[in-house]
């Protein structure tokens, strides 16, 4: 399985081998996908772990007790709707309800809690106007 991972290092620890870490105790493919690192002191990483559920499990333990924060990497969807002609396109592709078009408006409308990520409104759009975003 893979998971995508944030860890936050505490001040000055940025410089530990914490990947070199995860690859030799936890026999983890670790890749990297966002580096925002502050001269080695502080920052973030945004990881993707790829193991089986156990070993990431106990890797993510690891990194806890030794003080770096770990969060799972969220993703949600986004569009645009001030381009949005409201055709209708992604609401006959959305499968959760979380994309509408109804009287009185017939104006599109995005329940973010309804959705469920499996971007096929991204191809359903002929504007492409949605689009994925990462939040820690
Ligand atoms: S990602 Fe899937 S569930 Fe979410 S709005 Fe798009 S089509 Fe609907
Ligand atoms: S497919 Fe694109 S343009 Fe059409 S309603 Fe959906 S977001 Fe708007």
């Amino acid at each position: 399985m893979t998971k995508k991972v944030v860890i936050s290092f505490p001040d000055g620890e940025a410089s530990r081998p914490l990947i070199y870490e995860l690859i030799k105790k936890f026999d983890i493919i670790v890749s990297i996908i966002k580096a925002d690192i502050d001269g080695g002191r502080r920052g973030k990483l945004v990881l993707e772990l790829d193991s089986d559920s156990e070993h990431i499990r106990r890797a993510i333990d690891f990194m806890k007790e030794s003080g770096v924060d770990v969060s799972p990497l969220e993703k949600k969807i986004s569009y645009d709707d001030s381009k949005c002609v409201s055709c209708g396109a992604c609401t006959s592709a959305c499968p959760s309800g979380a994309l509408s078009i109804s009287a009185p408006s017939w104006k599109l409308q995005f329940q973010p809690d309804k959705c469920v990520v499996c971007k096929l409104c991204i191809t359903a759009c002929p504007l492409k106007l949605f689009h994925i975003e990462f939040a820690d």
